[in-house]
């Protein structure tokens, strides 16, 4: 629709509202037409349409083509969530040749549509209300420039292992200068320890020693072995670091990004079942065995997930199963005549070819049997016996071997490496990524990525790809010329700061510093990421968030009335 809004006054900025359909997802729960209707009797709205898809490749054309043929000086799009759908508007609208900053979303998916799928009446109201409130504040935006800054064209990988080695192998093959910080005195993480990789049975030596060679070999690449990360300052694109070496020594490098690469470690299941490491051994145990060819024992049980998946760990390791079923396989190829049990309470083969492994296994006579978590297996004297949750009865298995599955747990430095990179870690100190699906190998803070199992358990195929998944996403920030940032900044007026620091201790970006000389606090633009508490927090009123001034959110609130 295209009008002149007699509402309109002639200083007012021309809007143009758009109403997205989002195909039934809003349309068939609110009245998206009649919003659209009532949008266009809002002050300074100049232009109004509905479009089935306002992110499709014909939406984001309609907005631009709006924008020209309208003149339009504030775009409103009521959609979906900013989180996703934000950058993709306000980037259109810079094409279009408006300021990205004169763009106002309004969610009517998530706040009126979803959450009202009950009352199309009442989410309609509701609907119209957030576009008045959005055309509102549209109206006080101001245009911004994006934030540039320089950045430095190489990258620490905190970590030797398979993900960290994929990380600097990939990142170097992009053209980076790649530092490599492992603690241990070898590169290749767990997979030094491992025999044979499942499903595909590769040999584990092999498949990481080609991986170590090409990393070792590598100009680009300087490997810092029984290294520790001492400190970390700066932020995205100019991060000031300091390692201490082998020899003692104190290095400091200055990188654009970081990648955390740590892994984890199998956890020793002391006290567990009689686990005495010779005839109760953990499944880490029994791959040394048997890449030492040292295992002859002819009836096998392994329990699965010991020390797992219960009140001290809530969480599946989800390599367990596979590493059991693997070896349970090796072990009869082996000797066709031993006998191999495997207790379980979920069997996690996720994916085809581990699925076929399972098939596989069961093939060639491998027993699996479901316990019941609430009554654990017992071992003694050589003889597991346990409740059989299908059969409904108790079962005695005589084992000369007994193999405990267990989980992968975080490394003991997780908690300072969280503390110093200011990252966060989870409830069982695993590093916790910024979205588990938006964002799977970043964190919060930019700049920093995290791969493979410090993040959580991953098998070595996972391992490899999230640590070129870093690398790319490294390489879609360092291989820019300049850093460019949103300019939804605070900034404090020095005429007005008192210097009370009230603003510093609730930045959780640690994006404010004080001066001393001037006794005044200051903002670093790239740190902030505009989350509003120094704004609100501040005393003297000294501190703006650019986007969210007061005169734009009270003409917001203003107009919610
Ligand atoms: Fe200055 Fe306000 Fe920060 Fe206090 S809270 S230091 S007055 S900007
Ligand atoms: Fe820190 Fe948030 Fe203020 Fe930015 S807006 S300086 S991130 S408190």
């Amino acid at each position: 629709m295209n009008k002149d809004n007699k509402n309109r006054k002639q200083e007012e900025p021309r809007v143009g509202v758009f109403i997205c359909d989002c195909g039934s997802n809003i349309a068939g729960h609110i009245d998206c037409p009649g919003i659209t209707e009532y949008a266009a009797t809002l002050p300074g709205v100049v232009f109004t349409r509905e479009n089935l898809y306002s992110c499709s490749e014909g939406g984001i054309s309609e907005i631009k083509k709006a924008i020209q043929e309208n003149d339009l000086e504030r775009v409103v799009v009521a959609s979906c969530s900013p989180r996703t759908h934000q950058p993709l508007f306000s980037s259109s609208c810079g094409e279009a040749g408006l300021n990205p900053y004169l763009f106002e979303m309004v969610n009517i998916r998530d706040q009126c549509s979803w959450v009202h799928m009950q009352d199309r009446e009442k989410g309609t109201e509701k609907a119209k209300d957030l576009v008045r409130m959005g055309v509102a504040k549209s109206k006080n935006l101001e245009p911004q420039e994006d934030i540039e800054s320089s950045l430095v064209n190489s990258a620490l990988v905190i970590g030797g292992g398979v993900a960290g080695l994929s990380a600097a192998q990939s990142l170097s093959g992009m053209g980076l200068k790649v530092f490599l910080a492992e603690k241990d005195t070898e590169l290749g993480g767990n997979l030094r320890f491992l025999n044979r990789l499942g499903p595909e049975d590769l040999d584990a030596r092999e498949y990481i020693d080609t991986i170590i060679d090409s990393v070792a070999n590598d100009p680009d690449i300087t490997v810092y072995l029984e290294a520790e990360v001492q400190t970390v300052g700066g932020y995205i694109g100019n991060y000031d670091l300091s390692l201490k070496t082998r020899e003692g020594e104190t290095v400091e490098h200055k990188v654009g990004c970081l990648v955390v690469a740590t892994g984890a470690v199998p956890w020793k299941p002391e006290g567990l079942y009689g686990y005495d490491g010779q005839t109760v051994i953990s499944q880490m145990e029994l791959e040394q065995r048997l890449k030492a060819e040292d295992f002859q024992a002819k009836k096998v049980v392994m329990i699965q997930c010991v020390g797992a998946r219960d009140e001290h760990r809530a969480y599946c390791s989800r390599i367990c199963c596979l590493t059991a079923v693997k070896n349970a396989v090796l072990i009869k190829q082996q000797d066709p005549e031993a006998e191999v049990h495997i207790l379980y309470r979920d069997m996690q083969m996720y994916g085809t070819d581990k699925e076929q492994l399972l098939w596989d296994a069961r093939a060639m006579g491998i027993n699996f049997h479901v316990y019941d978590p609430a009554r654990k297996p017992v071992v003694e004297n050589r003889q597991v016996t346990f409740d059989h949750s299908l059969l409904g009865r108790e079962i005695s298995l005589n084992a000369d071997q007994v193999v405990l599955s267990t989980p992968l747990v975080a490394r003991e430095d997780s908690s300072r490496i969280s503390q110093m990179l200011r990252v966060p870690t989870d409830q069982n100190k695993f590093f916790l990524e910024a979205h588990a699906k938006l964002r799977p190998l970043d964190f919060a803070a930019d700049g920093i990525f995290v791969c493979g199992s410090a993040r959580y358990p991953a098998t070595v195929d996972e391992a490899r790809s999230q640590g070129t998944g870093a690398a790319s996403r490294v390489a879609t920030i360092l291989f820019k010329d300049k850093l460019i940032s949103s300019a939804i900044v605070a900034a404090i007026n020095p005429e007005t700061c008192v210097g009370c620091m009230g603003c510093m201790d609730v930045c959780p970006y640690q994006a404010i510093d004080f001066d001393p000389e001037k006794n005044i606090c200051f903002v670093n633009n790239i740190l902030c990421k505009g989350c509003g508490n120094c704004a609100s927090t501040c005393p003297s009123e000294s501190v703006q968030l650019r986007g969210y001034k007061p005169k734009q959110l009270m003409a917001q609130i203003r107009a919610a009335a």
